[in-house]
This record gives C-alpha cells, structure tokens and sequence, in this order.
C-alpha cells in the first residue's frame, strides 16, 4: 500500500481510534501474527477454529505497526488500535478503498477450473508491452484478493486478478472490490459442486463477476463453453467469445498437438498468427486465446504477445513436465476436478513416443452427492482412451479403478490407500521410457509422491 495513514483506514472502514496516532503509515496488511513486512497492519482474523484476536501481542512483538480489531479492550499501547465491527469486512473494506486509488485497469479471471493457469498465461501476454501486476500464489478468496489488491504499486500498468468462488455470493463480494474493466470465465464445471448444488447455479454464481465490471468493460467467455457460448454482457458492457467454433471472435484453427504441445493458428478479424505452446494439453490453447484475446484489447499485436505466450512453460504442479532417468513425469498434482483430469489423461495419451503410459490418479474431493458417479466416469473415459496401467490412491479413486476394471479388463490396473507402499511400488514399477501422469485433489497430498521422481 502506498500513501495509507491510520485516518485513511479509519474512513474506509468506519472504524474508531482507541489509541495511537492516525497519521502513522501503513505499508502492508498482515493476516500472519509471525510474519511481518514493514509498517503492517495487522488484522486478526476470526476463523471457525481460531480467533486471532489473541496474536495482537505477537503481531506487535513482530513489529506490526497498527492492529485492528473488533474487540472493546485495548492494550495499553503508544501504536494505533483501530476497532470495527468485524475484521474481515473491514479488511474487504481496505481492499475497496485502496482500489478506488488505483488508476490501472485490472482483468479479473473467475471460472471452474483454469483460473491460475489463465491468470499466469494473460499476465505473461500483456508483459509484452506492460509492468504487469498478477495475483500472488492462489489468493483468490474473500480474504486473499482484498489482500493481493493491497500490494499493487505505484509502477504497475495493469493487473490480473484471480477471482474465486467457493460459496454463494462470494464472487459479486470481491469483484465488487476489485473493480475491474475486464473480465474472464474460463469455464462452468463442477468444481464446488457440493457447496452450489448444481452446474446452473455455478453458471449463474460464476456470471455476478459481472457486479464488478465497470461500464463499458469487456466480458471474455470461452465460446465452446456449452453454457457461455450464448451469453451476453450486462448492459454497457461488451462481450468477446473466444475458442475454437465459428462463434469465436478470437479463434483457434488448426489445432493440433504436437507431442503434447499444442500448435494452432490464432485468427481474428483477418489475421492469422501460428503458435505452438511450450505448455501441454489443448486446454491450454483456450487459456492462450484468451490471453491473446486480452492482450489485443489492450493493443497489443497478436505477435507480440504470441511470442511471450511461446515462451511460457507453465506455473508449480499444474501439467508441468520433466524427465528424469529416461522417464517422463507430469506433474499435474496442484488440484482435480472432472474436467481437469480428463485434461491431464488427455496430454497423458498424447505422449505417444513413450513406451508406456502409466496414470497415477486420486480422490477427487468436494464433489458432492455424484461424487462416486464422477470418479466412475472418469474410468470409463480411460477405457475410451486407454493407458498402459492406471494406479490408484484413495477410497474414491477406487471408483476409477472399478469402471476400468469393468470397461477395459486388459489395463493393468493397481490401487492404494497409502502414499508409502505406493511410492514403493512405483519406484520399482516405472523403467525407462515410461510416461507417468501424477493427478488428484490437493487434500491428497501427490505432489510430494510425484516430486520424489524429479527431483531425486
Ligand atoms: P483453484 O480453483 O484451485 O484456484 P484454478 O481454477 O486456478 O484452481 P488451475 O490451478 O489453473 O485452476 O488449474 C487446475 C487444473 O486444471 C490443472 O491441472 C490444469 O492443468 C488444468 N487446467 C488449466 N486450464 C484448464 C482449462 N482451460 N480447462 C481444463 N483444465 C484446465
Ligand atoms: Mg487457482
């Protein structure tokens, strides 16, 4: 934050001074009573397990500068102690504020899967020409964007924000901080399902990042979204498709993959650019588009960001590939859902020159009342498209198992509750010129399991 004073939290969040001096300089929020970065505020959160009212005296300890808080006893203190109703409004209410001080336009990226990756791939396109802002990590909450808006600076030309949703009208909350005049959704999945009941009402929740577009902004939507394809902008704003169908303003031809690499032909208008990622899956021509998309809008010529977009070669756990010991270890262990684990078998089987393809798939978690029936399917889509040998982690990866063993008899196949005997398997299982993909939900914890064959 840059030029924030104690007075300037006070009117943004109507808070009342119980101590300290309200010309003291804020320079960082801090929600972590251990680390501090300079002239913080600290603002101490109340979680279902842990309320942080009770880290005041570290976060001073720490150095922090000021303290919010939604308590009536202060300490005795000479540093500022700001008092609101309820320290995670208050916080949203200094993302706001801070916002409205902003000059740069922000692109806010919203969507069931594909957010991360999208934020990065946009980012890297519009460094072509800009000093580019991105969320940090996956700050993408009601508690992480406020924050990430917090750490814009003064340099910065444009930002791209991750925008999440893991509950009913949590996204209008923090589109309606962020502001933005451009605005992306990558797709409508299933992801969060279990909170949001059905697929509908993940379209309609995922639509209110609208709330937060400013007139005359631009709405990008994935054309080949069954549901985006034939949604408009709100009124005053502007849409643009972009994808792969005729209805695509900004479209992909051609698209093939070389590899596991996806090369295309960008067209739009009568201009037709060739790309060829350095990131694998076709999924990410849709995250390439639209970054292309972004970029143009902000003047950028599809060559130019084409050219970075060239370069770019991914971003921690998600799809990343190494080779080690004549193996071929995908890493794509950040996170699954239905649609991004179809993606991952689908670079998986375009691996054609390795000897054999091995799938080591968990648990997909959060997917509510069909989540066997999703685990299922997600075998008969391997039966389909066939590996080599799939192998399994957890009780509802088991599911997977099941189909397989049903629909395809004649894949190997292996199943584990447990990480050890799993990792020993594999390491006496995979030989040279083997091609393995790593895949399940964050809670599974692969990511370890898969570093231990690239990083050894
Ligand atoms: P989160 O909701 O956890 O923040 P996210 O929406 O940011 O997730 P990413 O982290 O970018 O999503 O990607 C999650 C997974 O989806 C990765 O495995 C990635 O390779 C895959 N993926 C990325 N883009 C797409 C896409 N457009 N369609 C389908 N799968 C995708
Ligand atoms: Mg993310």
């Amino acid at each position: 934050m840059v030029n924030i004073r104690v007075k300037d939290i006070l009117s943004a969040t109507g808070g009342r001074l119980l101590c300290g001096s309200e010309e003291m300089i804020l320079e960082n929020i801090s929600i972590d009573s251990r680390t501090m970065k300079g002239n913080d505020l600290f603002v101490p959160l109340i979680g279902d397990k842990v309320d942080a009212h009770r880290f005041i005296g570290q976060a001073f300890d720490n150095g922090a500068a000021a303290v919010l808080t939604s308590r009536h006893d202060a300490m005795d203190s000479a540093r500022p102690w700001i008092q609101v109703e309820d320290t995670k409004k208050a916080l949203q209410a200094i993302g706001s504020y801070y916002r409205d001080r902003l000059i740069l336009p922000l692109v806010g990226i919203t969507g069931s899967v594909g957010k991360t990756t999208t934020r990065e791939m946009v980012a890297c396109a519009l460094s072509a020409r800009y000093s580019v802002y991105k969320t940090p990590g996956n700050h993408n909450s009601q508690v992480g964007v406020p924050i990430t808006i917090s750490e814009i600076a003064p340099e910065d030309e444009i930002g791209v924000i991750e925008l999440g949703m893991s509950e009913p009208g949590e996204l209008t909350v923090i589109a309606r901080i962020a502001k933005i005049q451009m605005a992306v959704i990558t797709n409508i999945g299933v992801t969060h399902i279990e909170q949001l009941g059905t697929q509908d009402n993940i379209y309609r929740e995922k639509l209110t990042i609208q709330d937060g577009l400013t007139e005359g902004g631009i709405l990008f939507l994935n054309g080949d979204d069954q549901f985006l394809k034939s949604t408009k902008a709100k009124e005053g704003c502007r849409t643009i498709y972009y994808g792969t169908g005729e209805n695509c303003d900004y479209r992909a031809l051609n698209v093939h993959l070389e590899e596991g690499f996806p090369a295309f032909t960008a067209a739009f208008g009568q201009k037709q650019v060739p790309v060829r990622l350095a990131v694998m899956g076709s999924h990410n021509v849709l995250n390439a588009m639209v970054s292309l998309a972004v970029a143009a809008e902000c003047g950028i010529p599809m060559e130019k960001a084409a050219k970075c977009l060239e370069a770019f070669t991914g971003f921690r756990n998600r799809q990343q590939i190494y080779q080690t010991g004549g193996i071929t270890v995908i890493d794509d262990t950040y996170n699954a859902s239905p649609v991004s684990m179809k993606a991952g078998l689908e670079v998986l089987g375009s691996i054609t020159k390795a000897k054999r393809r091995i799938a080591v798939l968990a648990d997909m978690k959060e997917l509510g009342d069909n989540t066997l029936s999703y685990h299922y399917e997600i075998g008969e889509y391997i039966a389909e498209h066939p590996v080599d040998e799939l192998v399994t982690l957890g009780e509802l990866a088991g599911e997977i198992a099941r189909a397989v063993k049903e629909h395809a008899p004649c894949i190997q196949v292996k199943e584990f509750m447990e990480q050890d005997p799993l990792v020993s398997y594999l390491k006496e299982e995979l030989k040279e010129g083997d091609c393995v993909l790593f895949k399940g939900s964050n809670s599974m914890m692969l990511g370890p399991v898969a570093e231990k064959f690239y990083r050894s």
